[in-house]
């Protein structure tokens, strides 16, 4: 979708469409709206909520902050506005990996990335080192629960 003053309503219609059917295919909760979707473009102020690029006038996506296989809920509360760039590069990794990641590629960081960072008690990519070492060392770390496909396990 491209980012403009005047959102088409058609447009947004078949993108919540699109979301609920994927979400319906990953068996996630909740299902969006068009307004939703509107209410969600039009409070990210036209900047991506990664990292902060401006998109006015430019394509963007809306990205489910948890991934629906990580069964990250269809809600307006878990979609973040993303340059394709972010949303690319994000794929699949957990959202407290991708912070990290952002936090050190962009020196200012976004009120979603801040509250990401706060809410997962993680400061810099050492702690993201977490997510990433071998599977070799997660027997001994033992910080942290995973469930039977050796994600991090982590409620939101
Ligand atoms: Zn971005």
């Amino acid at each position: 979708m491209k980012y403009q003053d005047h959102l088409d309503s058609a447009a947004l219609e078949q993108y919540a469409s699109a979301l609920n059917t994927r979400a319906k295919q990953a068996r996630a909760s909740g299902r969006l709206s068009a307004s939703d979707l509107r209410d969600r473009i039009l409070e990210s102020g036209g900047l991506c909520e990664w990292c902060g690029r401006g998109l006015v006038n430019d394509a963007f996506e809306l990205d489910h902050i948890i991934s629906l296989k990580q069964r990250g809920a269809n809600t307006a509360e878990n979609l973040a506005v993303a340059c394709p760039d972010c949303n690319r590069q994000k794929g699949q990794k957990h959202p407290a990996r991708f912070a990290a990641e952002i936090s050190l590629a962009t020196p200012r960081k976004t009120a979603l990335v801040k509250r990401i960072l706060r809410h997962y008690a993680m400061e810099s990519l050492e702690q993201a080192s977490l997510f990433t070492e071998p599977a070799s060392q997660r027997e001994s770390a033992g910080k942290d629960s995973r469930d039977s496909t050796g994600e991090p396990h982590y409620r939101w």
